[in-house]
Order: C-alpha cells, then sequence, then structure tokens
C-alpha cells in the first residue's frame, strides 16, 4: 500500500477525552473513530490489526479442536428469561422491541443462546465433548465508557463454550483451553498471567482472568513472581491427559490471584517474601467452568452410557479481541509511538522515500516495494512529499516494526538502511541482501 492512496487520518495531537496512552496513540495512527461514547468505527490501519488478532486466535481456537460457528448480535429476550438472567443482567443490557413488539436484545454474551443451540441438536454423550466458538461484538452498556477500545460499549470478543459429559471431562477442557489461552497471548507478543478469579456463585477452582501488567490497568493482582519466568509456549502434547495436567499445574500452582480474592495470610503461605509483588493489570480473557447452571435452567441434557439423562457440563472461555489492541499498545510503545509486536503489526515493513521526486529515490523505492509485495511481505510504502522529518514521526507513530530508508545517501553508496523499530537498531544493506533479509523474517 502506498500512503499516498491510502486512507490513514492521522492527527497531530490526540483529542483532550484521550486519557491513557493507548487511546491517544490510537487516535493520532488514525486506526479507529468515535462514533458515540464506547463505540468506534475502525479505521484501515486499526481493522488490520484487529483482523491478525483474530487469526491468531482462530488458528489457536481450531488446533484445540474447537468448531468456529457465528451466532447473532440480536438475541430474543424469552432465553434470558429461561435462564433466569434478563432481570439480573440489568442496565448493561440494552433492550430492544421489534415491530410486532417481541423484545429482543444486543447480546452481552451468548451462553444462553449457544445453550438453546446445544439442547435442540445435540443428544448423547457420542456427542462429547464439544468445543464452539464466535467471534462476534457484543454490547454491554457500561457505566463508564472509558480508555478508548478497552472498555467500549461495543466490542468485539472470541467466546468459546464447551460441552462435556462431567466435572471431570470439563476439567480437561478447561486445562486444554488454559494453555491455548497462554499460546495466544504469547503469539500476539505478550506476557499474559493468569491469575485465579472470583468463580462466583458456582464456587469451585475452575475460573481464570488472563491479565497483561500495565500500569492504566483497571484490576488489581497479587502474583508469585516465579509466573514471570514460566514459558506459555512448551509443546504440551494435547492428546496425553498426564501431560496437560501437568503443564497446567505448572501455572495453576503460583499463588496469583485477583484483589477481590485476595487473602493476605494464603499469599503469605504459599508465596516466599522475595517472589511476593502486586501490580495494576488489564483483563484480556476470562475462562470459566459454570457446570450445569445454564443446562439445568435450560434443559439441556443428554443420555449418558448407562442410559440416563443427565445435565451437559459447560464452560465458557472469552478474549477481548478489541480490547486486546488497546492493551498491546498500552503494553508495547515508546514516547515516539505504538511499538507493533511482528505478528499483530498491520503492515511489517515501511519504505521512506526521503527525497521524493528524485529520479534515483523514486526508482530504488518503487523497486523495493515492488520486490517486498512480491515476497509476499506486507508493506507501507510513504510515497508522499512531506518531509522527511516528518515522515519519520509518522512511521515511528504507527510502529511498523521495520522502516526501511531511501535517501541521496543510498545514491553514493548503494546501500539502504534500516531500522528495527522495536529496538532502534539501525544498519545497511544492498538491494538483494535487503529484500532477502526482510522476506526472511517474514516469512
Ligand atoms: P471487566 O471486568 O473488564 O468488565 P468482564 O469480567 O465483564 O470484564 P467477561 O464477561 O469475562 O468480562 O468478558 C470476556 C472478555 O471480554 C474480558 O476478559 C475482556 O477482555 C472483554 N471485555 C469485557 N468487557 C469489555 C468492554 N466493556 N470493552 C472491551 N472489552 C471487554
Ligand atoms: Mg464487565
Amino acid at each position: 500500500m502506498k500512503i499516498s492512496e491510502f486512507f490513514l487520518p492521522t492527527l497531530k495531537e490526540a483529542p483532550s477525552e484521550a486519557k491513557v496512552i493507548s487511546h491517544q496513540l490510537m487516535l493520532r495512527s488514525g486506526m479507529i473513530k468515535q462514533s458515540s461514547a464506547g463505540i468506534y468505527s475502525w479505521l484501515p490501519l486499526g481493522f488490520k490489526v484487529l483482523k491478525k488478532i483474530e487469526d491468531i486466535i482462530r488458528k489457536e481456537q481450531d488446533s484445540i479442536g474447537g468448531q468456529e460457528i457465528l451466532m447473532p448480535t440480536i438475541q430474543p429476550a424469552d432465553i434470558w428469561v429461561e435462564s433466569g438472567r434478563y432481570e439480573d443482567y440489568g442496565q448493561e443490557m440494552l433492550r430492544i422491541k421489534d415491530r410486532s413488539n417481541r423484545e429482543l436484545l444486543y447480546g452481552p454474551t451468548n451462553e444462553e443462546l449457544i445453550t438453546d443451540i446445544f439442547r435442540t441438536h445435540l443428544k448423547s454423550y457420542k456427542d462429547l465433548p464439544l468445543l464452539l466458538y464466535h467471534i462476534q461484538w457484543k454490547f454491554r452498556d457500561e457505566l463508564r465508557p472509558r480508555y478508548g477500545v478497552m472498555r467500549g460499549r461495543e466490542f468485539l470478543m472470541k467466546d468459546s463454550y464447551s460441552f462435556d459429559l462431567d466435572l471431570e471431562q470439563s476439567r480437561l477442557t478447561y486445562q486444554k483451553n488454559f494453555l491455548s489461552y497462554l499460546r495466544i497471548f504469547a503469539r500476539l507478543g505478550l506476557k499474559a498471567l493468569p491469575v485465579k478469579a472470583n468463580p462466583g456463585p458456582i464456587g469451585g477452582d475452575l475460573s481464570h482472568e488472563f491479565v497483561i501488567l500495565a500500569p492504566n490497568g483497571e484490576s488489581d493482582i497479587f502474583f508469585d513472581k516465579t509466573l514471570l519466568e514460566l514459558d506459555p509456549l512448551s509443546k504440551e502434547n494435547y492428546s496425553d491427559k498426564n501431560i496437560i495436567d501437568k503443564a497446567y499445574n505448572k501455572w495453576a500452582q503460583c499463588y496469583s490471584v485477583t484483589d477481590d480474592i485476595y487473602n493476605e495470610k494464603e499469599y503469605n503461605q504459599f508465596v516466599s517474601p522475595e517472589n511476593r509483588t502486586n501490580s495494576r493489570a488489564i483483563e484480556v480473557g476470562h475462562v470459566f467452568y459454570f457446570g450445569t447452571k445454564y443446562s439445568k435452567s435450560m434443559g439441556a441434557n443428554i443420555i449418558n452410557n448407562k442410559g440416563e439423562s443427565v445435565n451437559v457440563h459447560m464452560g465458557s472461555y472469552g478474549i477481548g479481541v478489541s480490547r486486546l489492541v488497546g492493551a498491546i499498545i498500552e503494553y508495547s510503545h515508546d514516547d515516539k509511538g505504538i511499538i507493533w509486536p511482528i505478528n499483530v503489526a498491520p503492515f511489517s515493513v515501511g519504505i521512506l522515500n526521503l527525497k521524493n521526486g528524485d529520479e534515483y529515490c523514486d526508482r530504488m523505492s518503487e523497486l523495493i516495494y515492488q520486490n517486498l509485495l512480491i515476497a509476499g511481505v506486507e508493506v507501507l510504502y510513504d510515497d508522499t512529499s512531506e518531509r522527511a522529518g516528518s515522515k519519520f514521526a509518522n512511521m515511528d507513530l504507527i510502529g511498523l516494526p521495520y522502516q526501511v530508508f531511501i535517501g541521496l545517501k543510498s545514491k553514493e553508496t548503494g546501500l539502504f538502511e534500516i531500522k528495527e523499530r522495536s529496538t532502534n537498531k539501525r544498519y545497511f544493506l544492498a538491494l538483494d541482501s535487503l529484500i532477502n533479509h526482510l522476506t526472511e523474517i517474514f516469512n
């Protein structure tokens, strides 16, 4: 893509309503445009990042046997009445009436809808286990939408729902999802920590939030520092129950909790003084076993291997896809702008033609651009006639992992400068090596 043709409405100054750095940078780099409080349009640069995050999540969920579906945003109220949550949900739920006066709502989550699908189509223990997920917009009329896309009213969530025969099977499913979440966040370039969360009325120990440490986070967590050293990408074998169990326990046994269930005495049982720490954090995911809560109230039964009709056991697993865009920026930026982790960057390489109009610079810039495109590298070419200084600032702001500079000096030396955004490391390469080098990194 050439910047002269790209819809990239960058701003010099962040609007004053943006209080946190991620919100400021998203507005300045033209990723989003607010349409009303907590509701945003995603412009090309922002939308590319959102799609990359989706794809990483999708691949990981598929790899543990998740099957993607798509449920609607608008749901009928009656299934929520059946589950008993229609009144409980209160003012966060956006309630709507259609022309025939039927009560509808914009889904804040999908437990009821998925339970309804399950009870209609699945009847036997032979259909289990089953893991269904979708990536869909949700609406919650948050009391205080703020921090840009991090606490929106309309937001994109990946939510999975698991169906198992009993607690034992559910535990294994829970563990698989837990480990899958660790890998998802690592692939997104984040160090996410699982922390034990309030399981609500169900009780038990099968509820974890996944958080990213960040000063602008809305949660407070207490944790054991050894958690920071565990490797989320270690390769567990998903077909082996014992290996999964061991891998899960390595993480789950570390004392790490959200502040609402923090217990000072327990924390001081479990964690040695030099490893105790606490931090502000952003919640990016939540995994949760809720047993037969919905299957009981909504009658989602299966016939087990003894011929008895039993309530199916369920869990749900959410990731805030749109919140992650903000969270990644909170986690990875400097005073010049965003620093995209490679896997989610909207483009991999930025080309800066520093002397637009000069025959050599134009020709070489175009050549590098075309060669990278052919090699399958996603590239954004600044072909405008802006000053060099403003091109530098703009490219740093939008945070692509690599920048290539083509200027008059290259004419003398035949070398082109490359800058790595995350480290500020700079080096020079001739045309062929430059193309090979960048192609290798991104393929
Ligand atoms: P929070 O405590 O932040 O309100 P939650 O407990 O209500 O989150 P869940 O119902 O578990 O959230 O939803 C799953 C995920 O969806 C969360 O982990 C978070 O990443 C994301 N999420 C929840 N609410 C919002 C929101 N208002 N804006 C953006 N993302 C959200
Ligand atoms: Mg909430």
